[in-house]
């Protein structure tokens, strides 16, 4: 991918964990690489279609200067996720924050921090069928896209299911969207959560009915399995009602463990739920 690269930007800012260098402050020199698309730019001579640098090196000036940390551990993790933000054309970003005045009673060359951040895709899929399960969605899908390290980069119309499972209860309203993120696999997890609260969800009988269910089907081709957390979803090559909103939004995502696509899945559930009522 290319790159936009900044070295050696000094900032005197007031780092560290001794109180001499939160008082008197010292040069820290910060690296930036920028993972980005630069085809539009290069072809158009537009700078809206690009990470315009002067304005990086004053976004990383004003992260080094706004506050004094401990870590510069912390300073460098800061950096990183404001350029992804700020610069939504930013795909990923390698900041390294140098501290060639540390207070380290050794003769020493440098001394830094690197760290590597950028966007992870995942697919959230959505369901409700108690209460007004359309503004639900719509709001869910919302409260998704409000997150600033959450963009929602496509949403599946919604489709009324039957319930599965469980099945004496109301139809089910389900969506999906395709999404960018920050978070890490249990934060977006903690964060999907707290949406299903909002919206007064509560877990009385397992697939029972409910005003929100927002469950994570993939997130990048991680393959884990934790307490409370499975990826990809274990259960979403047996559901209709997961691979239809998928199939209109990411069908070439490739299963990571079937190494089927979204639409290969689909088309597996559908002959062998043919076979199933043709027995
Ligand atoms: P199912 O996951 O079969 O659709 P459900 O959505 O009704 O069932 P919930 O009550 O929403 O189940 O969630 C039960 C637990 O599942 C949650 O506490 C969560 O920690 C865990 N969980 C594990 N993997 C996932 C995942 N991929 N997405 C969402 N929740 C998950
Ligand atoms: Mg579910
Ligand atoms: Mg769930």
């Amino acid at each position: 991918m290319d790159q936009i690269k900044i070295r050696d930007l000094r900032v005197f800012a007031y780092h560290g964990v001794n109180p001499e260098e939160k008082e008197i402050g010292q040069n820290f020199y910060v690296d930036a690489d920028l993972y980005l698309d630069l085809s539009a730019a290069g072809k158009s001579d537009d700078l809206t279609k690009t990470a315009h640098y002067g304005h990086v090196c004053k976004l990383i000036a004003r992260e080094m200067k706004v506050r004094s940390y401990d870590l510069i551990e912390r300073a460098a993790e800061v950096i990183a996720e404001r350029i992804l933000i700020e610069f939504p054309i930013t795909k990923s970003v390698r900041v390294e924050v140098k501290k060639p005045e540390a207070p380290v009673k050794l003769p020493f060359g440098m001394l830094s921090v690197e760290v590597k951040r950028g966007w992870h895709t995942a697919v959230i899929a959505l369901g409700s069928n108690v209460g007004d399960s359309e503004a639900i969605l719509v709001q869910a899908e919302q409260a998704l896209a409000a997150e600033e390290k959450i963009r929602v980069l496509r949403k599946a119309k919604h489709i009324v299911t039957k319930p599965w499972g469980f099945t004496e209860q109301p139809d089910f309203l389900n969506g999906a969207v395709l999404v960018e993120t920050l978070y890490e696999p249990e934060e977006l997890l903690s964060k999907m959560q707290e949406i299903e609260l909002a919206a007064g969800r509560t877990r009385e009988v397992h697939w029972g009915p409910r005003t929100l269910d927002l469950d994570l089907i993939f997130y990048e081709d991680v393959v884990m399995h934790t307490e409370r957390l499975t990826l990809p979803h274990p259960l979403m090559q047996e559901r209709a009602f997961v691979l239809d909103p998928l199939c209109e939004i990411c069908p070439e995502i490739m299963h990571p463990v079937f190494r089927q696509t979204v639409w290969e899945l689909r088309e597996r559930l559908r002959a062998s739920s043919g076979k199933i009522k043709a027995l």
